[in-house]
């Protein structure tokens, strides 16, 4: 007889017809339709209404009606009987020695990602962002391709990474200088081409100049290497280009990035070349982590450099990050400098990324393997109690 298992972990949570809706992460054409839709804003006043709102909700940060001070008391009343301005749940939040803070998200039953703040030099620093949960492709280097996608993020989960991180940092109303959340990545879990849509979304909420303010050129989106989608990507955000490149030659990336078996070498360099906006004020980044033995030869070094000639471009090294389990090591440091000065000889900036927060697995490639282990104790518990 089959037996039936109770999944508490995976079960849906109940659908509420009558739940209000968050208006946190919508773009502005959506909330002015939310508002006009609801009965409580005339339809000629929306747009205005939508304004105000915005302003509250993405250049002071606001979760309540009652602070919106330039909106009646009555309309407050109506408005908060429809809606809610709400954040998705932190289910834990560390800080690492560095400074590096990291929360794991839950927007969901089952439905998690996380979201690494990295202190830069002075008083900026670097959001990294995940766009889906878990990733479909399976890089034999990286922890998160380990893990089975979930699901893609909405835009509004993506826009709530960046407000969870804003009200942890203290940084609303938007600064206009000063800023210590000064760009975003695109660099947490998932693939962002595999979810353009949501993505550029998220990047129009974000880099609105009357919101969040981060300026287009402040938003890096790094990508496997989905060679169609580049153009799209750089016509729908105008964001900055980081390509995860990792070999110079077809037979070692197809292992390393197995989407370059779909789209190789040729075709990447073709689109990457073709990227809209591409010049020496607006260079792509090439990121190479560095595989012990595997891709960080001086010969390497050099036909990295025919690949990528002509190209407007930094490269980033990446040490590469050990994952329990993991087929590779990271790179001696001697021979990392000796890769970079190869790079920099012929005139490119190569800086060697510092890992930061490895203590709390918030580095490139470590994302989700904390939580993954957290669920699988919580499972164990729950099979131990049936
Ligand atoms: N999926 C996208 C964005 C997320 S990965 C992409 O692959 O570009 C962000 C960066 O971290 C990528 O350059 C990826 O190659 C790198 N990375 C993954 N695993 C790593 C590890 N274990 N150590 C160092 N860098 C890693
Ligand atoms: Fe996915 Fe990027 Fe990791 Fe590759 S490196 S498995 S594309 S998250």
């Amino acid at each position: 007889m089959p037996s039936t298992t109770l999944d508490l972990v995976h079960r849906p949570a109940p659908v509420r017809t009558d739940a209000p809706q968050n208006l946190a992460g919508l773009t502005r054409a959506e909330l002015a339709a939310a508002l006009a839709a609801c009965g409580v804003v005339a339809p000629e006043k929306a747009r205005m209404r939508a304004s105000q709102l915005w302003r509250w909700i993405h250049h002071y940060g606001v979760v309540e009606f009652d602070r919106m001070s330039d909106i009646s008391k009555e309309m407050r009343t109506r408005l908060a009987e429809h809606f809610i301005v709400a954040r998705p749940e932190v289910v834990e939040r560390q800080v690492s020695r560095d400074g590096t803070r990291k929360w794991l998200i839950r927007f969901a039953p089952g439905v998690e990602a996380e979201t690494v703040y990295i202190p830069d030099v002075g008083r900026s620093g670097a959001l990294c962002v995940s766009s889906q949960v878990g990733c479909t492709l399976n890089c034999t280097f990286c922890h998160t391709g380990t893990q089975a996608l979930v699901r893609n993020l909405t835009a509004a989960e993506i826009v709530a990474q960046v407000q969870i991180a804003r009200d942890d940092l203290e940084e609303w109303p938007s600064p206009k200088e000063d800023r210590r959340l000064s760009n975003i990545v695109f660099m947490g879990m998932g693939e962002p081409l595999y979810n353009l849509d949501h993505v550029a979304a998220a990047i129009d909420i974000i880099a609105d100049n009357e919101g969040i303010a981060i300026s287009r050129r402040r938003i890096t989106v790094s990508t496997s290497g989905v060679a169609p989608e580049l153009t799209a990507l750089g016509e729908r955000t105008q964001a900055m280009l980081a390509i995860s490149l990792h070999a110079p030659d077809d037979g070692l990336r197809d292992e390393l990035v197995p989407l370059n078996r779909r789209y190789p070498l040729e075709t990447l360099m073709a689109a990457i070349r073709a990227y809209p906006g591409l010049s020496n004020a607006r260079r792509v980044t090439f990121e190479y982590v560095m595989l012990k033995g595997v891709n960080d030869s001086p010969a390497q070094a050099r036909a990295l450099l025919k690949l990528i000639a002509g190209v407007p471009a930094k490269i980033n090294l990446i040490p590469f990050n050990p994952w329990p389990g993991a087929p590779y090591a990271c790179s001696d440091w001697s021979t990392i400098e000796a890769f970079a000065a190869i790079l920099n000889r012929a005139g490119y900036a190569s800086p060697i990324r510092t890992p930061r927060g490895r203590d709390i697995l918030a580095a490139c490639g470590q994302l989700k393997s904390e939580s993954e282990k957290l669920r699988a104790s919580e499972r164990r518990r729950l099979e131990a109690a049936e």
